[in-house]
């Protein structure tokens, strides 16, 4: 390893390690999973099942996959499809234990396809390392499939064209927990009155599937020198750990 690549690997540690510290980490959890992998994935042996890959999955399950995928990357049911350079399925295991469900695509994810891969998409992979997962364990969906214009909130008229696919996303891989992040997904899944502040850190339900409130990464991003932010994610985030290890 030459010593540019040794030093840039040693920022990322350092980087990684003092937001650990700011998240309130006392521990970094084991890489494994809380609970072993879900009886259908060890079936067929590969634990993780990618985007793309479809292991482990019935071929019937497959197939419903691919036709979620096409009628996303197809989808006009929105004006926003007028705007994205591509639709955002979402990605990961698609038998996973936890999901994660954002707002919508940003300018990073609707140029890659990808969720969450810009600042915020880093600050959330940290987390969910932080948790002992990796991004390949977990899967992580929008609420809303294409980007809307200078990333301004989904309308809900907008949502409710969109909400079919997070719909058939949840139906197909039946997830233990799911953590919604930031408001537009916390009242997708729990339509209440209050305050993200109030919601936080207290598990809901959806369709019989506890969901836990928290802030969205990009909310750590803008506060990005409050300390107790983070803290109070860390907080929400063991609930669920304690919640998959049960
Ligand atoms: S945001 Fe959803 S409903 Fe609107 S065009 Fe994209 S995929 Fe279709």
């Amino acid at each position: 390893m030459n010593e540019k690549v040794r030093d840039r690997k040693l920022e990322e540690l350092k980087t990684q390690l003092e937001f650990y510290r700011d998240l309130g980490v006392a521990f970094l959890v084991s890489p494994r999973k809380p609970k072993g992998p879900r009886p259908e994935a060890r079936a067929d042996s590969p634990l993780l099942l990618s985007y793309s890959s479809g292991g482990g999955q019935s071929t019937a399950d497959q197939a419903e996959w691919e036709r979620l995928i096409r009628k996303i990357m197809a989808c006009q049911a929105c004006p926003l499809f007028k705007g994205r350079k591509q639709a955002v399925p979402g990605e990961g295991n698609r038998r996973a234990q936890l999901m994660f469900v954002g707002e919508a695509p940003g300018r990073d994810e609707d140029l890659q396809g990808k969720p969450f891969v810009g600042r915020a998409g880093q600050l959330l992979t940290r987390i969910i390392q932080a948790m002992g997962f990796s991004r390949e364990e977990v899967y992580i969906a929008n609420v809303i499939k294409c980007r809307p214009p200078e990333n301004r909130t989904p309308k809900p008229d907008e949502i409710r064209a969109c909400s079919p696919f997070l719909l058939k996303q949840i139906e197909l891989i039946q997830p233990r927990v799911i953590v919604a992040l930031g408001k537009v997904a916390t009242d997708f899944f729990l339509q209440s009155p209050k305050s993200m502040s109030e919601l936080r850190g207290h598990f809901g339900q959806f369709q019989d599937v506890p969901v836990m409130p928290t802030f969205h990464p990009s909310y750590l991003v803008r506060n990005e020198g409050n300390k107790e932010i983070k803290k109070m994610v860390w907080e929400d985030m063991k609930k669920v750990l304690e919640l998959l290890k049960s």
